[in-house]
């Protein structure tokens, strides 16, 4: 039997999905295209990679994401239909049908001007509805942006989009998403707002417009702190073919100070609106776009002020300073490499690289200061007291959980960076924290749909198999038993068997008509049913057979069900009319009124007075007989006196 989250081809997922293929993979999901049974439409089931499904972390931002976009409806934004309850981790999504916009820009970038504008206002319409209800997308970037065929398209993955800010994440410092698309603020871990997605957006208008992101890197880290300190190149010198007010818009968008870049969807809109008009943009756009443009390349740090996370970048700044001779360059480009390092470690910037990523996503934090701090060794303490404590040294705490045999629940297993290594304060520091020995409680999941119940034993690490049985109690699809039964402790990755009701045995109901009531009863019993009602009625069937039936023969019927009958009491009878000593004329009249069919014989009489009269009938008058039967007369017909 296959368990109900068998996303193999063909296989039925959540007892609900048909699942037609596999669509693609990202960073911690892979995406089918299944048939919704239930609907009978296509959609996109977003499923939770194995090596997640035990991870808290993960499983909390990929429920988060569902969250966020469930509450969202519109055009532009891919509808969540459904999804997993109780932890184990899939997303049912609209299934849009077309190629993510990075394979467009793989294919066909640069894009023309006029083109990147149409897809960048798609995308700010569906912002603005974001926003407004308080979700920012966090991950905008071209592999979410699915585009159809008739040029419309819609944005996936309100990802990592947080309503109102998660306390854990915040306090953690903490921020995933991908490196080439993070607003600076976004990589410094700091608060984000709309402006951060204005600022994914603006990257992605720039490697529409011209093929490349505008930072590339050889790892997370670098390209994270590149968005933090580094101009990008010119639109326009990349593509010349973009106009400069386009430029300025992107550019704009790609201030490194939210202040200073469009404060909502609809800003931006417009003035990307006006570009296409070929209308003038405004001053302010004009300045700041230049301002980010002049951004001085970073000056050659000192060991010292690496020490110092980047302040937000001066709004104008003198032009790059130029090396004097080939030795002192040789030389700053050495500082320049050890003042990344430094301030990659300053800045706390850890990249977790998770699984097969490849490093596109990163874990970021900045400081603000410049003395460095001892990692204190704080196993053994619990998550309070070693929070407490690393707080109090100015340190910001990533909290991780994980199973442990030897650590009791809700102590400090491990941290990391190790204890003794000296960071700058506001380093982010991960506590290990244990949830105790690596066993799950069953829990109890009788009486629930198995789709329910199999979500809430998977996101225990359990895997599920069900089998099938009917059951007069429990409604189909529910779960009448499970074994192991609940509070038993298994390790986690065991099989919990779940026995689902398929409902109510039934039985065919046998054909009865024509017998009479005992062969009908016994055939009923036989069948497993009884016998029912029972009606009699006149019908031209021998008294005591069954006319009908109901339910009709062949339909099913649950076990022990009844079958009402319908009994022939023989045909509807009728009071013979007495039409002795009647003339004949009188009585076939009489005869035919009652509804009986006059048969008339004669008979010789010697005697004039019973000529013509009916000298006896059959059947006697007073009987009964059914109607338009024969009642045969004797008429008397007079031959004249005998001798
Ligand atoms: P990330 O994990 O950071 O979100 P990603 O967006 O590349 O990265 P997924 O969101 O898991 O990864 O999506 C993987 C692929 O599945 C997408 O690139 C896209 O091709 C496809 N896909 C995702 N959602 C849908 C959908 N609703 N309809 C059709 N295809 C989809
Ligand atoms: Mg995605």
């Amino acid at each position: 039997m296959t368990t109900p989250m068998d996303t193999s081809d063909g296989a039925l997922f959540a007892g609900r999905y048909r699942i037609i293929r596999r669509l693609g993979q990202g960073g911690m999901a892979r995406v089918y295209l299944a048939q919704d049974e239930s609907l009978h439409r296509e959609v996109a089931i977003k499923v939770l990679a194995d090596r997640h499904s035990d991870d808290p972390h993960f499983i909390e931002r990929f429920q988060r994401e569902a969250r966020a976009a469930a509450r969202l409806n519109h055009p532009n934004i891919v509808q969540v239909y459904d999804q997993s309850q109780g932890g184990m981790s899939y997303i049912v999504q609209e299934y849009v049908e077309g190629e993510t916009l990075k394979d467009l820009i793989r294919r066909e970038s640069p894009l023309d001007p006029r083109r990147a504008i149409t897809i960048a206002l798609q995308i700010l319409a569906a912002l603005r509805v974001a926003h407004q209800q308080g979700v920012i997308h966090r991950d905008v970037k071209p592999q979410n942006i699915l585009m159809q065929p008739d040029g419309k398209l819609k944005v996936a993955d309100f990802g990592i989009a947080s309503a109102g800010g998660d306390t854990e994440m915040t306090e953690a410092g903490s921020i995933v998403g991908t490196a080439q698309y993070l607003a600076p603020e976004q990589a410094r871990g700091l608060p984000v707002g709309p402006p951060a997605d204005l600022y994914a957006l603006g990257i992605v208008l720039y490697e529409m417009l011209s093929g490349r992101v505008p930072f590339e890197g050889d790892s997370a880290v670098n390209v994270a702190l590149r968005h933090v300190q580094e101009a990008p190149e010119p639109l326009t010198e990349r593509n010349p073919l973009v106009p400069v007010a386009l430029e300025s818009v992107v550019m704009r968008a790609l201030a490194k100070d939210p202040r200073q870049r469009y404060q909502s969807a609809d800003e931006m809109g417009i003035e990307l609106d006006q570009v296409r008009q070929g209308l003038p943009i405004s001053d302010e756009t004009a300045v700041i776009g230049a301002a980010t443009l002049a951004m001085a390349r970073p000056a050659p740090p000192t060991p010292a002020e690496t020490m110092v996370a980047p302040p937000l970048p001066p709004r104008e700044a003198g032009p790059p300073r130029t090396p004097a001779n080939p030795n002192r360059r040789r030389l700053w480009i050495l500082l320049i490499v050890l003042g990344v390092v430094l301030l990659a470690i300053a800045a706390g910037v850890f990249a977790f690289t998770r699984g097969d990523t490849g490093g596109g996503t990163t874990t970021a934090t900045t400081t603000t200061t410049s003395a460095l701090v001892e990692i204190p060794d704080l196993t053994g303490q619990t998550q309070a007291e070693a929070t407490a404590a690393l707080k109090a040294l100015g340190l910001a705490v990533l909290i991780t959980k994980q199973a442990s045999a030897d650590v009791p629940t809700g102590q400090v297993i491990a941290v990391r960076p190790n204890p003794g290594g000296r960071v700058p304060p506001g380093t982010t520091i991960e506590l290990q924290i244990s949830t105790g020995p690596n066993v799950v409680a069953i829990p109890s999941v009788q009486g629930s749909a198995v789709g329910t119940a199999t979500a809430q034993l998977e996101a225990l690490g359990l895997l599920v198999s069900t089998v099938e049985d009917v059951s007069d109690s429990v409604a189909e699809g529910n779960v009448i038993s499970q074994a192991p039964s609940a509070g038993v402790e298994v390790k986690p990755g065991s099989t919990v068997t779940l026995t689902v009701s398929s409902g109510q045995q039934t039985t065919i109901v046998p054909n009865v008509a024509k017998m009479d009531i005992a062969n009908a009863q016994n055939t009923l019993i036989a069948a497993g049913l009884v016998l029912g009602a029972q009606t009699e009625v006149n019908d031209a069937a021998p008294a005591g057979q069954v006319v009908s039936q109901d339910p009709a023969a062949g339909t099913s019927l649950p076990a022990g069900g009844s079958v009402s009958v319908v009994i022939s009491k023989g045909p509807a009878t009728t009071t013979v009319p007495s039409v002795v000593n009647q003339a004949r004329g009188t009585a076939e009249a009489t005869l035919s009124s009652a509804g009986f069919t006059p048969s008339a014989t004669e008979q010789a009489t010697t005697d004039p007075a019973q000529d013509g009269i009916v000298i006896s009938q059959d059947p006697a008058g007073s009987s009964q007989r059914p109607q338009g039967s024969t009642v045969t007369i004797v008429v008397g017909r007079y031959t004249g006196s005998t001798g």
